[in-house]
């Protein structure tokens, strides 16, 4: 089918074709700017898929016969993780396992669960749900209306919590490896705001996050680190996975979102930038010198820590001593 176009006052008529996928010549929906591709609905998804292979490989984030267990939270990027994940790990004589948190959010995280559950049992994979209720006794509704602690930030609280509660689940599900679902933006913005913040100690983080360490109870591995979020939205459209849209009701972004709007933009005017940017991000935090802080066993749960007590203890003191109930 070919688009027919008046150009200037002149009678002259151009015929103009419509854009031709760059790989296999079938009609293109996607304009990838950055790498200058137009791509086909198929070939746009197998480029995704390449690209979660190609990070694996070069980050060294999964090894043959690796039992992994990925984080599923109902949303757009943790249900591609899992496809994808699912897909390879047929090939690669690895076992899949998804875990879910439940934080106790009502009229919120119900609703991820069953899709979670319908969406494992689709792909035929062993789903487990581990709630903040039967770990800690009680729930982020629970934090939340306590009033004492309502200043508190409820993600930190929630991210702490949800860190060690993933950690339990991988340990008794007896996984190598725990893949968590975040994209390029996700790691780009923690970089921001960790620079932005003059957190030196954070930003030399992002190197261990990109390389795992055995050190840590079970070694975490980001496979979506090189894939911008807007194209995991559109695979998930692409391939019908149903997530979830709505966002948490405890959300509180703050600068993050400030920083995912200034690199949306700069994005728009020069194609590439948060690729380059990522680079950067890699090396400088491979080059920053900071002494290790000697990781010893929390005195209370035996799990590693920088201090007598872990975070973990350290937050269940500070909410139990603070809640009413
Ligand atoms: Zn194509
Ligand atoms: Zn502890």
């Amino acid at each position: 089918m070919y688009f027919v176009a008046k150009l200037g006052r002149e009678d002259s008529e151009t015929l103009i074709q419509p854009q031709r996928c760059t790989r296999c010549s079938n009609s293109s929906i996607y304009n990838r700017a950055y790498s200058g591709e137009a791509l086909c609905g198929s070939c746009f998804c197998s480029s995704i898929e390449e690209k979660v292979k190609r990070a694996i490989s070069k980050y060294g984030l999964l090894k043959h016969g690796d039992k992994v267990g990925v984080a599923v939270s109902g949303g757009k990027d943790s249900l591609t993780l899992l496809r994808i994940l699912s897909e390879m790990c047929r090939h690669h004589a690895s076992k899949i396992f998804a875990i879910t948190i439940d934080e106790g959010i009502s009229s919120y995280r119900e609703e991820a669960i069953d899709l979670c559950k319908e969406f494992t049992g689709e792909l035929d994979i062993p789903h487990c749900v581990v709630s903040f209720k039967e770990l800690y006794g009680f729930s982020l509704d629970n934090v939340i209306k306590s009033r004492r602690v309502q200043g508190a930030s409820a993600c930190s609280i929630c991210g702490i919590l949800r860190r060690r509660a993933i950690d339990i689940a991988a340990r008794s599900l007896g996984v190598d490896v725990i893949a968590t679902a975040h994209n390029l933006d996700d790691m780009l913005q923690t970089f921001m705001i960790n620079l932005l913040n003059g957190d030196m100690a954070r930003v030399k983080w992002f190197d261990s996050a990109i390389k795992p360490k055995e050190e840590f109870v079970v070694r975490r591995v980001r496979p979506l680190m090189d894939i911008y979020e807007k194209e995991i939205a559109m695979y998930a459209f692409l391939k019908n996975t149903p997530f979830q849209t709505v966002s948490c009701p405890y959300m509180n972004e703050g600068i993050r979102s400030e920083i995912r709007s200034m690199l949306n933009a700069l994005e728009e005017e020069h194609p590439g930038i948060k690729y380059s940017t990522l680079n950067s991000a890699i090396r400088i935090s491979k080059s920053i010198a900071i002494d290790g802080r000697e990781l010893k066993l929390c005195k209370m749960c035996n799990f590693p820590s920088s201090g007598e007590l872990c975070s973990v203890c350290k937050t269940i003191e500070m909410v139990k001593g603070n809640m009413y109930i």
